[in-house]
């Protein structure tokens, strides 16, 4: 069968409601500041749009633990309480939004794998911060960690990248896949010294059998696109040298200039430039498969422009 030259992109209330209301910078507006731009710039046509996808508790516990599920589920119920320490509210209907979003990066990488679309964008995804027993920093269930669960268990994968440019570092992938050889991860985000989760410092290589396997880069405050390319070309010839058979992209917007969470300067430029480069080592090792989820990003304009970027470099870059 020739390779898929399909692009998905994933849209529905079902993922767009996760959110947590209007006084809270994670609102359900974003989906929409999103497909304004994809109109706009006129790529909304040029790609092949997909349904959300719920996941199943079993899929969820492929990553979390069955008392973490549970506790959701009786939070959502309930529609109060917090899900951490004060971030993350619990409302009703949580549960089902989080397990949408979940399910719908489980179907975006299981389509990929299966050659009906050799690269896939999740706008809302990629939330990084969840932890096997915990939310964390307004992210209930580990969607990519899920994921990657499922390239691990289901396809056998022994090469899955993972990398993550939102301005916070993904410590809940970071720290749950820390001795896992199989999960070569490269993160380039603020210094935690400046900002949430206040890790992922340059000593964090990984543990074990997957020691060497994990990059982490931090960038001050104020850093600009200059500074991230810079540091990039690390990222690039980590990535490369681990031969990839899969590679998953955080395309964060939130290190975009006059995000309210963040102090990065960057421009789109930056996630355009990450996309392309990734599609072309995709192509190189992985038979071109790439998954990107959109992470963070709390300025509505930023977002859209971030995430477009990635879609249009999806659309752009060479299928070989
Ligand atoms: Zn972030």
């Amino acid at each position: 069968m020739a390779p898929s030259r399909t692009v998905c992109v994933y849209t529905g209330d079902e993922i767009g409601r996760y959110g947590f209301g209007d006084d809270h910078p994670l609102g359900e507006n974003r989906i929409y500041a999103f497909w304004d731009e994809m109109h706009r710039r006129n790529l909304a046509f040029q790609v092949r749009i997909c349904d959300p996808v719920i996941a199943s508790e079993a899929q969820l516990k492929l990553f979390h633990t069955p008392e973490y599920v549970e506790k959701v589920k009786a939070y959502s119920q309930a529609g109060k309480g917090m899900l951490d320490y004060g971030d993350t509210p619990a409302y009703q209907g949580v549960f089902e939004d989080a397990s949408y979003v979940v399910g719908t990066v489980v179907d975006a990488v299981c389509r990929v794998m299966n050659n009906q679309a050799r690269r896939a964008f999740i706008p809302i995804a990629g939330l990084h911060h969840s932890m096997p027993d915990t939310a964390s920093g307004f992210c209930v269930f580990n969607d990519v960690g899920v994921a990657i669960k499922v390239l691990e268990n289901e396809f056998g994968l022994e090469r899955i990248a993972y990398v993550d440019i939102d301005a916070h570092h993904g410590d809940g992938i970071y720290y749950s896949l820390e001795d896992d050889p199989r999960v070569i991860v490269a993160d380039i985000h603020e210094d935690g010294r400046y900002n949430f989760p206040q890790s992922g410092f340059s000593h964090e290589i990984g543990k074990g059998a997957a020691r060497g396997r994990k990059l982490n880069i931090p960038l001050l405050p104020l850093s600009a696109d200059d500074d991230f390319l810079m540091m990039w070309e690390k990222v690039e010839s980590f990535i490369r040298a681990s031969k990839p058979q899969f590679i998953i992209l955080n395309c964060g917007a939130d290190g975009l200039y006059g995000d309210p969470l963040a102090h990065l300067h960057y421009s789109a430029k930056v996630h355009a430039r990450a996309a392309a480069s990734l599609c072309r080592i995709a192509e190189e090792f992985a038979d071109g498969r790439i998954v990107a989820v959109g992470g963070g990003g709390y300025d509505l304009r930023n977002l859209g422009k971030a995430w477009t970027a990635v879609v249009e470099a999806f659309l752009e870059a060479p299928m070989l």
